[in-house]
């Protein structure tokens, strides 16, 4: 049986709609349903995977590549005072969606410790 597809992987194959911010062909940025500060968007890779959980060595150059897209993206949303990047993982970690995603926060103080 075909494992059921997540809410992100229908968002990269258009079948549910997002507010896209920036994509290129590997990685796609759209902002969360629920936000939890005035931006609050996600970045995603196109392929399927978990979680950073499931990353190997032959996953670097790609991983480098969505950490400069995030740059892109932040400085795209205009967040010059800073923001935060957080990537949830598994049940303990808070993770609900299990298709690796990273949050960029900003445009208003953020506390540490997070919760
Ligand atoms: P996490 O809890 O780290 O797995 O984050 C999943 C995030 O996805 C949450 O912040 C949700 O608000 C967000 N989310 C869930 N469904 C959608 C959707 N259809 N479009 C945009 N964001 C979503």
């Amino acid at each position: 049986m075909t494992p059921a597809k997540t809410i992100f992987k229908r968002i990269i194959d258009g079948e549910i709609p997002a507010k896209i911010v920036l994509e290129n062909e590997r990685f796609l940025a759209f902002h969360d349903v629920s936000p939890q500060a005035p931006v609050h968007v996600l970045v995603i890779p196109k392929h399927e995977i978990v979680s950073l959980a499931d990353v190997g060595p032959a996953d670097a150059a790609w991983l480098g590549g969505i950490m400069v897209f995030i740059r892109d993206v932040a400085e795209h949303l205009g967040l010059s005072k800073g923001y935060r990047v957080v990537t949830n993982i598994g049940s303990d970690g808070g993770q609900s969606v299990p298709h690796l995603h990273f949050h960029i926060l900003g445009q208003r103080q953020l506390q540490w410790p997070p919760g």
